[in-house]
């Protein structure tokens, strides 16, 4: 039988920065994680390279069923405490856009840094360890594991979401929160690609890895980054960013010329240039192939004509459909490849300020298991760090 303070299921970003936490106030400390290696999310993000966190964090870039839960964490661990911990272990990073931070080597570097403060503080981390069966004992747990059994009296479940199973990801915390009879919010995908109508990918075929600048909207909110057409869909930035809004059935809008009132710039170039055609003005700010496929999709009986035999009602209804373009997913790719799970453990069944659970004292949830969500950009690393730092001074 092992005993210690505290045991944390999950060694991924939350799971190991709570183990530091916790381990540098004195406590004993082990983070048990069933895969063959930890911190697997934190090696594949990123493009490899890890968006560990965004100089611009607040508490407006993360969905909840409680807006106002993540407030209390992100004020007590910012953006600028992990960036010193970063610098504390001289890893090289840069701004990308947008605040995004990015090791400029590769994400083991946080993977290594994280075990690093681990060991000093005397935290173990044990990968292969599956946990059988977790038990209420006196006031704290006795989990079986495949490495035997364990007593704490603390539990921090850290087992993050559905997102990516080939890399590990359970539905275990919820499972663990259900056990204990605590409410669960469904689960859904977010930050991932869509998926269209095999006629409209029949309609797009060929423009796979073709991308534009564009601004995209669903249910009250929009996003302004790249849409990247895909084999299966759209994908990109801003799409990513929308998926964590959308619903089944949901139409979205796309507003391809962002920057300009595209009726009036149509009118502009008739008068200037009246023999220049609609798809060479498209062409000016999307790439040709796609101004060629669309003009030839949704006006291809304005194509051939010069600006000057366009009626105004042409050009308004390519402004429209240019400005308005809306479109119809028919899902998203799901779990396979997005890159967080909107929903899990409802955070009205834990403290904001601990993360303890308000029925079970003694069991916490944090990072990603939990009903918070980030945008793309590095949040949801910074709520990993902050909800896992958090914990660890409470425990
Ligand atoms: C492809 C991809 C790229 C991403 N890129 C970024 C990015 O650049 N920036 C950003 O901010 N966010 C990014 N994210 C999101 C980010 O990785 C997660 O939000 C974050 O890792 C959540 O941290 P967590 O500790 O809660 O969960 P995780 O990091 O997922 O860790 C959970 C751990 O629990 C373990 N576990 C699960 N079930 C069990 C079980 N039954 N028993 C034992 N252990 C278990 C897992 O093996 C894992 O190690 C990306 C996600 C993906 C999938």
């Amino acid at each position: 039988m092992q005993e210690r303070d505290v045991i944390i299921i999950g060694a991924g970003a939350a799971g190991l920065m709570c183990a530091i936490s916790a381990g540098s106030r004195g406590k004993s400390v082990a983070v048990l994680d069933h895969a063959n290696k930890v911190g697997k999310k934190i090696l594949m993000s990123g493009g490899g390279r890890c968006n560990f966190t965004n100089y611009y964090t607040e508490p407006t870039n993360f969905l909840s069923g409680n807006e106002h839960f993540c407030k209390s964490a992100l004020s007590r661990f910012t953006q600028w405490d992990f960036i010193g911990l970063v610098e504390k272990h001289g890893i090289p990073y840069h701004e990308k856009k947008l605040g995004q931070l990015f090791c400029d080597n590769k994400a083991k570097d946080i993977v290594n840094m994280l075990l690093v403060e681990c060991e000093a503080v005397n935290s173990e981390v044990r990968t292969h360890c599956s946990v059988e069966k977790v038990e209420r004992q006196g006031s704290g747990f006795l989990l079986s594991t495949n490495q035997g059994k364990w007593t704490c009296s603390s539990l921090v479940i850290a087992t993050g979401g559905l997102s990516i199973p080939t890399m590990g990801a359970t539905g275990f915390g919820y499972d663990i929160a259900r056990q204990f009879g605590l409410k669960t919010l469904d689960t859904t995908a977010g930050l991932v690609p869509f998926t269209l109508t095999p006629n409209l990918l029949e309609q797009f075929e060929g423009l796979s890895g073709t991308s534009a600048d564009a601004s995209v909207s669903c249910n009250g909110t929009h996003f302004r980054e790249n849409i990247l057409f895909t084999h299966r869909g759209l994908s990109g930035p801003s799409i990513l960013q929308i998926s964590s809004y959308w619903r089944p059935g949901d139409t979205v809008e796309i507003n391809l010329f962002p920057d300009i009132d595209l009726y009036e710039h149509l009118k502009l170039q008739q008068k200037e240039r009246p023999k220049s055609h609609i798809n060479t003005i498209l062409a000016e700010t999307l790439t040709k192939k796609l101004a060629d496929r669309l003009a030839d999709l949704w006006f291809s009986e304005m194509k051939d004509k010069p600006l000057a035999e366009l009626s105004n009602d042409a050009l308004q209804t390519v402004a429209t459909q240019c400005q308005s373009w809306q479109l119809k997913p028919t899902g998203t790719e799901g779990y396979r490849t997005a890159e967080v799970t909107l929903g899990g453990v409802d955070t009205d069944e834990v403290s904001s300020k601990t993360f303890e659970s308000k029925k079970v004292p003694g069991l916490y949830f944090i990072g990603e298991v939990l009903d918070v969500t980030g945008h793309l950009g590095g949040f949801n690393f910074q709520w990993a760090w902050a909800s896992g730092h958090a914990c660890g001074q409470e425990l």
